[in-house]
């Protein structure tokens, strides 16, 4: 069953197979270049800049990430008494009370677990025991830990965030209601070597085209595979 993504349009269940999926991810690195979008290398500063940039629509968490590392350029630094401090930086962002304690929280437990605020070592665990790991700490659900092993250890695995949910769904992949409840869907749905560009260029193209309200269907460089164009436009050939 497929979560509808426009109320009112019905969608029939005609998911793109695996070759088209290959047409879709090529097509849309031609078009968005596999952009970071802003996330660090390394697996800490990335989880970081993600809890910063979670429940936002302020693009401004690059510049707060900025600033807390520009007042603490070490993590160690960041000790349960320097809660305050933290939370007056994020103030422009919004949610700051709630962040600062999630923050100096996670590097608590850090500390406790390696000695320091670091997260290389799970640059020597598999995926599961990592991600596994990630979501032990406070407030790091399933989504914020495949970020982190994606964008800072390299993992073959697919977030599925608000933009890749949607953009998944008008495809035609199976997903469900939520981005949370597709996880394991849409990650199945694509390919291991596929993932990072397919994720990061979604959300690119969810960002510019595929809007949530009115995508701008007649610009988009995927709209021969998509399933919720054609349904609007009536059937055509695939290419
Ligand atoms: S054709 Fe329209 S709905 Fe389909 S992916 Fe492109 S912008 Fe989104």
């Amino acid at each position: 069953m497929f979560a509808d993504p426009v109320p009112g349009l019905k969608m029939k269940s005609r998911a793109p197979k695996s070759e088209e999926i290959w047409k879709i991810a090529t097509a849309l690195e031609r078009a968005y270049g596999s952009p970071r979008h802003g996330n660090p290398r390394n697996p800490l500063d990335d989880l970081i800049y993600i809890i910063l940039s979670t429940r936002t629509r302020d693009p401004s968490f690059g510049r707060t990430f900025r600033r807390l590392k520009r007042r603490f350029p070490s993590w160690n630094a960041v000790l349960p008494g320097r809660k305050s401090e933290v939370q007056r930086i994020l103030a422009p962002g919004g949610l700051s009370r709630l962040k600062a304690r999630q923050i100096v929280s996670v590097l608590s437990r850090l500390r406790q677990r390696f000695g320091r605020a670091t997260l290389a070592p799970l640059g020597r665990l598999p995926d599961l025991e990592a991600e596994a790991y990630l979501t032990s700490l406070p407030g790091v659900g399933p989504k914020i830990a495949k970020c982190v092993l994606m964008y800072a250890l390299g993992r073959k695995v697919l977030p599925v965030d608000v933009h890749v949910h949607r953009v998944a769904t008008r495809l035609g992949l199976k997903t469900k209601k939520r981005p949370d409840t597709s996880q394991a869907l849409v990650e199945r749905a694509v390919p291991l070597d596929l993932r990072y560009s397919f994720h990061v260029n979604a959300i690119a193209h969810g960002r510019s085209v595929c809007l949530s309200r009115g995508p701008l269907c007649d610009r988009c460089p995927i709209s021969r595979w998509c399933e919720y164009y054609r349904c609007r436009r009536g059937p055509k050939r695939r290419g």
